[in-house]
């Protein structure tokens, strides 16, 4: 049964397609991305210091899975601590485990993260890297932001998107970059249903090749 890997930077479109592609597929899909901010929220309702890996990794290994449910979970407070929390080995290895089960269930899964191909899943049958220029995905979260009602400016959500792929790309302990048999797939000139299309073609040749 298909495993899938997606993952690329923040607002490159990637849940949307995994979620998509976990439809197309029959197959369950995880957003891991939401597991490192379940860690960041749980971490800054505590009052405790983002950057003490002991204390967060304590945090990862007793995450309340009810926190996924969140509404703030989606929040850029939650976003840009998680980005911060999950630079540390520590919580790298808590929630470890937990992914590597979901992927390796019999019947597949598709996971999008930012170390589902190179890490978590690394024997993953179609991987594919989601990225668009900094610009686009500026402008995407920008108009997310403003029809939700936030008053936010547009350089900043650009300022905020280029510290956040500069943070995850750099760090040590599993940085974001494509795996060497990932597929690239470029959304900055499409919209998400051709973004969607494109990515079940590339999945399916892959399996095709495979099977
Ligand atoms: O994908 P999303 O923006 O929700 O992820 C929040 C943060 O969690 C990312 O900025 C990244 O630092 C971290 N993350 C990670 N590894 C993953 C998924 C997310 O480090 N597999």
């Amino acid at each position: 049964m298909p495993l899938i890997a997606v993952d690329g930077p923040a607002a490159s479109g990637k849940g949307t397609i995994a979620r998509a592609l976990g439809r197309h597929f029959g197959v369950p899909h995880l957003d891991t991305g939401a597991l490192y901010r379940a860690v960041a929220l749980a971490a800054m309702r505590a009052g405790l210091a983002l950057d003490d890996g002991k204390a967060m990794g304590a945090q990862a290994m007793a995450l309340d899975l009810s926190l996924l449910e969140d509404p703030e979970l989606r929040g850029a407070a939650a976003g840009e601590a998680a980005s911060r929390v999950s630079a540390l080995p520590e919580v790298r290895a808590a929630l470890l485990a937990f992914q590597k089960a979901f992927a390796a269930q019999p019947g597949g899964a598709v996971l999008d993260g930012r170390d589902i191909g190179t890490v978590i899943a690394p024997e993953a049958q179609a991987k594919l890297f989601v990225t668009a220029t900094a610009e686009t995905r500026a402008r995407r979260r920008f108009l997310e932001l403003t029809s939700a009602g936030r008053d936010v400016a547009e350089e900043r959500v650009l300022a905020d998107i280029v510290a956040r792929d500069a943070r995850d790309m750099g760090r040590a302990d599993a940085p974001l970059r494509q795996a060497a048999d990932a597929d690239l797939l470029d959304t900055s000139d499409l919209d998400i249903a051709a973004a969607v299309r494109q990515a079940v073609e590339l999945v399916s040749r892959r399996l095709d090749r495979i099977s």
